[in-house]
């Protein structure tokens, strides 16, 4: 009897999906010529996200062969010679060291599915999508989905392990979105139980009237008058026992959650009473830097908490006036912080690392000052930019900031990353897989990125994106940091990032593919925007 070949497709794009077959002659296979030869085995009580598992791998099956594959029990008998089998087997020292963690093994016949969690299998799925179907999610929703139409893919030899870089990461979804929560489970940027957190102290004391009446002395004291600012005073005593009966709450009410935010509320004003100075005086503060005092107030929290709530954090963010690590207040372990890596402060034209950049070198002094100082140290960054919506050209930096990180041993990821898709998605995906693996190849994937994503316009938008890239680069001079790079977006750029992108639309008018001109004409929304804000 002849065995099927593998009709394996050259595509259109000039690649091929180089997948490895068990065996020669007689390959198994998992599709043949659109038709599944597989099923996909859950047990009759998979959790719910185990479920949606088996229906992703069946649903891109579908939508890159035609073929539906059929989803049983261990039980359900089937005609089919091979599965693929979803599994949990939670965390326990073994090669899944995180609940989002995954392996995905290969025997002849089977493909097993592992994950430290139902999310893990979830996530194992998505890798095994990627892997064996060809399918990528460059951004949310259909148009970031690329899908390689294929009739015949063999059995495929899968040995991999999976374990987040970061305890954490959150944020690259900030603001929401069409498509964009699948799109974080797809990619696998979301990684919890979230340390993540933010400014808090309204939630633990609103500024209302009321409350500024029932705790005439818990709010700040500004330039002598009391009550002038939103902030507390963190030496009140109310304010520290307001602080305890909060966290309480929040951690009986949700037992899960490892950290509850004690930060002060955005922006300045912070406290200048006599008993907030005699905190400072009693560090030895002389230079305005609130962390002593902060650690001091957390400390007091910390020691309440703790006897009901044990092993639970408290985070304060390190932010404007108190960034920098305490001079000689020391953290209790339950501290926890997120360095907060401002694009007014600190630079976002240089990466972390680099000698050139005096802001940059102090921000990572902070960084590595906290995180001798209390393990539960993040960064807080912002891959996306909270107020300038044109191309935020960060990619080669954030290839180099992201494996710093990891190197420096921060325990979490926390991005704001407002959802401006047309003008800085690259960011967003690029991160996203560098925080998935920060030892990705970021050339290799950023080529496929183009000629993907763009098909026959790959080139020019190549170098329309670089251009941006290139010219934030030469925009500011050593020591600027801050906003300078601003100055960038003037006519002569423009002009020239108009010519790729005609370029482009001409180019994409011979791609047999509709959605590179449908992601090319939402490219252009962007640079329109660009150029009504220039
Ligand atoms: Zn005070
Ligand atoms: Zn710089």
């Amino acid at each position: 009897m002849a065995c099927p070949s593998p009709t394996q497709r050259t595509l259109s794009l000039g690649m091929t999906l180089a997948l490895a077959a068990w065996g020669a002659a007689c390959a198994p296979m998992l599709f043949n010529d659109g038709t599944p030869k597989a099923d996909v085995v859950i047990e009759s009580t998979a959790p719910a996200e185990v479920r949606k598992a088996a229906a992703e791998i069946v649903a891109y099956g579908a939508k890159t062969t035609g073929g539906d594959m059929r989803i049983r029990t261990p039980e359900e008998s089937s005609k089919l010679e091979s599965s693929i089998r979803l599994r949990i087997e939670a965390p326990a020292g073994g090669e899944i060291q995180h609940p989002d963690g995954y392996t995905i093994r290969s025997s002849a016949k089977e493909v097993t599915i592992t994950g430290g969690s139902a999310r893990g299998v979830l996530y194992g799925a998505y890798d095994f999508i990627e892997r064996v179907l060809g399918v990528r999610w460059f951004m949310p929703a259909a148009l970031g989905e690329d899908i390689v139409p294929q009739d015949s893919i063999p059995f495929p030899a899968l040995n991999v392990t999976w374990n987040p870089a970061f305890r954490s990461v959150y944020g690259l979804i900030w603001a929401g979105g069409p498509g964009s929560a699948d799109w974080e489970l797809r990619i696998r940027a979301k990684i919890g139980p979230s340390l993540a957190f933010g400014h808090n102290w309204s939630a633990i004391l609103a500024p209302t009237t009321a409350n500024r009446t029932q705790y005439p002395l818990a709010f700040a004291e500004v330039d002598g008058r009391r009550g002038s600012s939103q902030q507390l005073c963190s030496e009140d005593p109310d304010v520290v026992r307001l602080s305890v009966e909060a966290a309480r709450r929040s951690f009986s009410t949700n037992p899960a959650q490892p950290v509850f935010s004690i930060s002060p509320n955005d922006g300045y004003g912070f406290c200048e009473d006599d008993r907030c100075r005699r905190i400072d005086t009693l560090y030895g503060v002389t230079d305005g830097s609130l962390s002593d005092r902060f650690v001091h107030y957390a400390n007091n929290v910390i020691t309440e908490v703790r006897k009901t709530h044990p092993g639970k954090q408290m985070g304060i963010l390190a932010y404007v006036q108190h960034t920098a690590p305490p001079q000689k207040a020391i953290p209790l372990p339950e501290y926890a912080t997120l360095v907060t890596h401002t694009p007014w402060e600190f630079c976002h034209v240089h990466a972390l690392d680099d000698p050139q950049c005096p802001a940059n070198r102090r921000f990572t002094g902070y960084l590595r000052g906290w995180s001798a100082l209390t393990q539960h140290t993040g960064i807080y960054d912002y891959y996306g930019h909270f107020f300038m919506f044109t191309p935020w050209p960060i990619v080669r930096i954030l290839r180099r900031d992201i494996p710093f990180l990891k190197s420096l041993g921060v325990e979490s990821f926390t991005s704001e990353t407002q959802q401006n898709w047309a003008n800085q998605g690259i960011n967003f995906y690029v991160a996203a897989r560098l925080l998935a693996d920060p030892t990705t190849n970021v050339d290799a994937l950023l080529a496929e990125y183009y000629t993907r994503f763009y098909g026959a316009a790959a080139a020019p938008m190549r170098r329309y994106w670089e251009r941006f890239e290139t010219a934030m680069a030469d925009s500011i001079s050593v020591g600027d940091g801050g906003y300078a790079w601003i100055s960038m977006f003037r006519r002569p750029l423009l002009d020239a990032s108009a010519a790729d992108l005609a370029e482009a639309d001409r180019l994409a008018r011979g791609d047999s593919r509709e959605i590179v001109r449908q992601r090319l004409a939402f490219v252009r929304l962007g640079f329109d925007y660009t150029e009504a804000v220039v």
